[in-house]
């Protein structure tokens, strides 16, 4: 298993390549951003030094873990690809709504597929088989996946070294909370000893990063409207990821019209106007580090990546 770190804008790839006569062949879990689809294939295939891509899974199917499905489908086209149930006809009828693209205002090119990962069943990897758990939260379909010889988690958006991912139900008005707690107890209960998160490096404190992730949930409990600000945060930063700079008269077109950010004004933050709201959050991201502002005479303001 090779753990290829990305950048946030893409979620880490983790490679397993075939043991010898393995069946049923090489696997990536997760393929990142579109953007960066063409240095996904380079750096799957120098992991693979050689070996067919055979599988694509996917833990979820937000942008940033399975952007980079449809270049590797173009470069290995027997690849097959399976995903966790409760969205294949989403994906057979290509819906970008129902796949949080339109939602989110980010962008997944279509890929195909050809399976399920069911929670409960095993999935063969480099020789091994790892356990399929459904965790609920961050997205109500993601899955984690557990190899219970050498206690290693593939843990998604559910569990990060420092905390874990926009609870998405939660913008919708679905309650969530609960499950991302249930699904800690659920990565307690398994006791990993290596954690190979969605984003960030590969760490071996479970303890810390469960009482990280339980605080954090706990505030939020307490007051959603600090997840609100947290997700507004979290989408805009994401976006700037991709543009790297931005005019701020671009950037309040792109806010009006992607749906989440409509969602978030109207049901937690309608006390101030749609602009004096996105105003706060570019404000948070610049004192926070995360963004800058420039000025430009000719151009107007700009706001760029950090
Ligand atoms: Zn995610």
């Amino acid at each position: 298993m090779s753990v290829l770190e990305r950048g946030w804008l893409s979620a880490n790839n983790i490679v397993f390549a075939a043991d010898s006569g393995d069946e049923p062949g090489a696997a990536v879990v997760d393929t990142g951003y579109q953007i960066h689809g063409e240095q996904t294939v380079t750096l799957i295939e120098a992991a693979l030094a050689g070996q067919p891509l055979a599988r694509i899974l996917n833990t979820h199917l937000h942008s940033d873990h399975c952007g980079g499905n449809a270049a590797l489908q173009t470069h290995w086209p027997q690849a097959q690809c399976l995903i966790p149930p409760g969205q294949a006809e989403a994906v057979h009828n290509w819906d970008p709504h129902a796949l949080s693209y339109t939602p989110t205002g980010q962008d997944c090119p279509r890929f195909a597929i050809h399976g399920l990962l069911e929670p409960g069943a095993e999935v063969r990897l480099s020789g091994r088989d790892w356990q399929i758990h459904a965790a609920p939260g961050h997205d109500p379909h993601s899955i984690i996946l557990f190899e219970p010889q050498s206690r290693t988690l593939v843990s998604a958006d559910a569990l990060w070294e420092n905390g874990f991912g926009v609870v998405f139900p939660e913008l919708e008005g679905e309650s969530a909370f609960d499950e991302v707690a249930a699904t800690l107890d659920v990565i307690e209960g398994l006791a990993p000893q290596t954690i190979v998160p969605g984003h960030g490096p590969v760490f071996y404190a479970l303890e810390p990063a469960l009482a990280t992730a339980r605080r954090r949930l706990e505030g939020f409990v307490q007051d959603p409207k600090r997840h609100a600000l947290y997700a507004a945060k979290v989408l805009l930063k994401y976006k700037l990821l991709e543009w790297q700079r931005i005019r701020l008269d671009a950037l309040r077109a792109w806010a009006r019209q992607t749906p989440y950010f409509r969602l978030l004004h109207t049901r937690y933050f309608s006390l101030q106007t749609e602009q004096q709201w996105l105003q706060e959050i570019v404000d948070g991201l610049i004192s926070s580090g995360a963004a800058q502002r420039q000025e430009s005479a000719e151009q107007g303001s700009w706001l760029l990546n950090t």
